[in-house]
């Protein structure tokens, strides 16, 4: 079977748990856990951050920032595919209380200034005022698409002017820079917190980051012992985490496996494929005449496996665990099943 549902799917390699088995542990919740705290501070480094704050999943290390940075009762301003909003089970309500407000961030998903000034809502006796913009960088639903640190600077600084902070929901944020060549640190220069996954294109079995200022991560932290999130001898994970951080620049390998495969899709006929800029690879499969769940079924019988992303859409994810053989063998095997 070739895996292609998910970065997520990935296994630890030996080194990695090598570095579980080995890593010194402490009580993380009394902060004592020192695989974690060097993974915090080496997380924050990297993306040009004060601090940084360990987190299970990137859904948690979202929404613990969207707590930290509101009040109950606010709105936030959210691009309207963003993960954020679409896929972490109306967590903004939910957990936060929020009110949202949507953005069309367009083809990119990264709204425009003018757009974040329209949607900004000031409070009064009435209206309950603006408290959050989020951004997504790259932006999973759009395709993986790698906005440019230009476009994320100035949705920013609209949001700043108006005094409204900015998290940036960079799961893949070391994809968007690596496609950029760019360095991560550019790429968050104009937010105020940043969420990464190690558990992705890094290969991490678990884990994602939240970094911000010294005072946000204090504030997070008891959010995530909130939400549930104070884990104990956390340097277990924490140290395959560490090594993670050291495979920014192989994410550029699974690119180049994206575009290899979105070609050989592009040649099948009935399929509408996307040109991918990092490592995801978007089909529609509309003018195959397939829904893309059958598809997918065709495609699963072949031995390769996507997911669904709408009606037509199926999405193909490039990771560590697959190879430029696989990706050539995955297209061959699709074209033949849609031959028949
Ligand atoms: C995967 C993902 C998340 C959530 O990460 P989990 O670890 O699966 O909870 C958040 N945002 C984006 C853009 C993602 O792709």
């Amino acid at each position: 079977m070739i895996d292609l549902r998910s970065d997520t799917v990935t296994k630890p390699d030996d080194a990695m748990r090598e570095a579980a088995r080995d890593a010194e542990v402490g009580d993380d919740v009394y902060g004592e856990d020192p695989t974690v705290n060097q993974l915090e501070a080496e997380a924050a480094d990297l993306v040009g951050m004060e601090d940084a704050l360990y987190v299970p999943t990137g859904t948690m290390g979202n929404q613990v920032a969207v707590r930290t940075h509101t009040d109950r009762g606010q709105e936030v301003l959210v691009e309207r595919e963003s993960h954020v909003f679409k896929w972490e089970l109306g967590g903004l309500a939910q957990l936060s209380s929020l009110q949202v407000r949507t953005l069309d961030g367009g083809e990119r998903g990264i709204p425009t200034p003018e757009q974040v000034r329209e949607g900004y809502v000031e409070e009064d006796a009435h209206r309950p005022g603006t408290g959050l913009l989020t951004l997504e960088n790259s932006h999973n639903s759009k395709g993986g698409v790698a906005v440019a640190p230009e476009k994320i600077d100035a949705a920013a600084e609209a949001a700043r002017e108006l005094g409204v902070p900015v998290h940036l929901d960079g799961a893949r944020v070391f994809n968007a820079a690596v496609a950029q060549d760019v360095s991560a640190d550019r790429m968050t220069e104009s937010v105020d917190s940043v969420m990464f996954c190690l558990s992705k294109g890094l290969g991490a079995p678990v884990g994602s980051m939240l970094a911000g200022s010294e005072e946000f991560v204090a504030r997070a932290r008891r959010n995530r012992k909130l939400f549930g999130g104070g884990m104990r001898q956390a340097g277990m994970i924490a140290g395959p985490g560490r090594l993670a951080l050291e495979n920014v620049e192989r994410l550029a390998d699974d690119h180049e496996n994206a575009r290899v495969l979105a070609e050989r899709l592009a040649d099948v006929d009935g399929l509408d494929v996307q040109d991918p800029e990092t490592n995801i690879v978007l089909v529609n499969t509309e003018g195959a005449d397939l829904l893309a769940d059958e598809f997918l079924d065709a495609c699963e019988d072949v031995g390769v496996r996507g997911t669904q992303f709408d009606t037509h859409v199926a999405r193909f994810c490039t990771h560590w665990d697959v190879d430029r053989d696989d990706v050539e063998t995955a297209a061959e095997r699709v074209a033949d099943a849609l031959d028949e």
